[in-house]
């Protein structure tokens, strides 16, 4: 923080910040505490992008993130601007993670306590407890050797590579064994069909493919089984109301509904702003939306080092929220309906299609925050991964959709759950990519499906245009809270310490 603090008049920068989703947020907040004058852009009327919230009837749902991990990313942003998180936000680790739920009836509870998880598992499967517990120390290397390489830092600067850590990182990757798919090197250690499906899941967190992406995601279990899941009071959107109040309390100028339109560059480097028609003059724009809008709109055919028709965007869903009557002890907060045939799941997915029978996931937020439903009453946010929206069908296949998924749900839970359902929104990747600009509404960006793909996401700053930057879902590292975290720590280093 010292670093950062008291700049002289000179230094102090007029920095822009367009896109007000976690990333943008967290790099204004970067930029105040570092002593520059900073205004926010969001083109919508709230502030969040993917983490907001709906009200429907008297029922409240989270729309986007639902699962919060390494709190401590936030817990340094807030400390940074001399802050305590907790003075801002409330959260509780959960001690049960997710409930799986497999066709042949098979009931997986997943422990954040890994010795309870591997018993658990022993228990349902027969896998043996030491097999669970050998592989989650497995992940935890690969985390703890890749993350200071590939995720805390720009991958594109040289210098990154020559700092001893990244060092010992990179020498050591070839010895993990890992570049296989995720699929082959969870099949390899398990066996069993159920417990290498609920490993396989977690290359889904980032929208990939495990049977496509690297091993390296098998880190994820690590996160989510040794670092724990969290829940935030009042739902994951508090996490946006935090960053937002203290946004305003270091002085970031927030103007909402406000669509940057283009960006002004004079020989090579950034001038400023156009927002319905005015040029604003600016030093530095950090760039937080989606990187592909990014090129089509606000620097159109200067898109550096490839086509992004060629880049594979990663999955996007449908999402039904449902306002439902009854109270289901049956489903925790988290809850995983497993399809029979994942690779069919993941074949479909590939050829852009919506797998027919796919899994599902049922997020009752209720379960943790009772104002979340009326008395008697629950909320259920059921998704399912699709294809990014390339002119399917959406209408068909929520339809068909609705039907199976209620059906299913029904069949678990013994009741005709149409008759409890007493009202409902539903969101597709179309409705997705126009809330928050991500194209083709995928939820991630990019997907992670190839072994170079940390190598390929665009890097945080711009190369053709100085004074430029990126953080967000769409760049480096990736998507999902953490990772969004990450890119707006790497931008600060960029502009404060490159
Ligand atoms: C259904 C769903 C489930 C998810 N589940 C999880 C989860 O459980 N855990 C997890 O960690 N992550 C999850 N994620 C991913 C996570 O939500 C995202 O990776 C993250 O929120 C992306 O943040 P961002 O700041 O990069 O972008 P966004 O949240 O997309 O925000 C970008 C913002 O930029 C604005 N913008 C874009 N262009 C312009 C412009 N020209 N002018 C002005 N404003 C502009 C947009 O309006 C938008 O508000 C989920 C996402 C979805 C959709």
């Amino acid at each position: 923080m010292d670093e950062h603090k008291h700049l002289h008049a000179h230094q102090v920068q007029r920095i822009a910040v367009v896109g007000g989703g976690i990333a943008g947020m967290a790099a204004a907040i970067r930029m105040a505490v570092a002593g520059h004058q900073v205004s926010l852009f969001e083109a919508s009327q709230t502030l969040g992008g993917k983490l907001t919230d709906t009200r429907l009837q008297d029922f409240r749902f989270d729309n986007g993130p639902s699962l919060f991990t390494l709190p401590e990313l936030l817990e340094e942003l807030f400390s940074l601007a001399g802050r305590r998180l907790s003075d801002y936000l409330a959260y509780e680790r959960l001690e049960l993670v997710c409930r799986y739920f497999y066709p042949d009836g098979t009931k997986i509870d997943a422990w954040s306590d890994s010795d309870r998880f591997a018993l658990e598992i022993e228990r349902t499967t027969q896998v043996p407890a030491a097999k669970t517990k050998a592989y989650l120390r497995r992940a935890a290397f690969i985390y703890e050797t890749t993350t200071p390489v590939f995720l805390a830092r720009s991958l594109h600067r040289f210098s990154n590579y020559l700092r001893w850590v990244a060092l010992k990182g990179v020498l050591r990757i070839p010895w993990l064994g890992i570049f296989g798919s995720m699929h082959a090197f969870n099949k390899a250690w398990f066996g069993d069909r159920r417990v290498v499906q609920l490993f396989d899941r977690f290359a889904t967190y980032n929208g990939s493919d495990p049977y496509q992406a690297p091993a390296t995601l098998l880190q994820i279990a690590h996160i989510e089984h040794q670092e724990g899941a969290w829940y935030p009071e009042g739902g994951m959107v508090a996490i946006r109301d935090a960053l937002q109040k203290l946004l305003l309390e270091l002085g970031v100028l927030v103007y909402i509904g406000r669509t940057v339109d283009q960006l002004d560059v004079t020989g090579g480097k950034l001038t400023g702003l156009t927002i319905a028609g005015k040029q604003l003059p600016f030093d530095k724009v950090i760039f937080a939306g989606d990187i592909h809008q990014f090129y089509e709109r606000l620097l159109p055919g200067s898109r550096p080092h490839k086509n992004p028709e060629k880049d594979e965007l990663s999955t996007s869903a449908i999402i039904f929220h449902w306002g439902v009557k009854g109270v289901f002890p049956q489903l925790d907060l988290h809850n995983i309906l497993f399809s029979a045939d994942y690779a069919r799941e993941f074949t479909a997915l590939r050829a852009g299609i919506v797998p027919e029978e796919p899994t599902v996931y049922v997020y009752v937020s209720a379960r943790k925050n009772n104002s979340d439903a009326p008395e008697g009453h629950e909320n259920w946010f059921v998704m399912v991964n699709t294809p990014a929206d390339t002119g399917q069908d959406w209408a068909a296949e929520t339809g068909r959709l609705r039907l199976q998924l209620q059906e299913r749900l029904g069949k678990l839970l013994g009741l005709p759950l149409s008759q409890h359902i007493v009202c409902e929104a539903v969101t597709t990747p179309p409705e997705l990519a126009g809330r928050t600009g991500s194209k083709g509404g995928a939820i991630y960006g990019l997907a992670s499906n190839n072994k170079w793909a940390a190598f390929l996401r665009h890097p945080n700053y711009s190369r053709t245009v100085s004074g430029l930057y990126f953080c967000g879902g769409s760049v480096h590292p990736g998507g999902g809270i953490p990772l969004c975290l990450y890119s707006a720590r790497i931008v600060d280093e960029l502009i404060h310490r490159a």
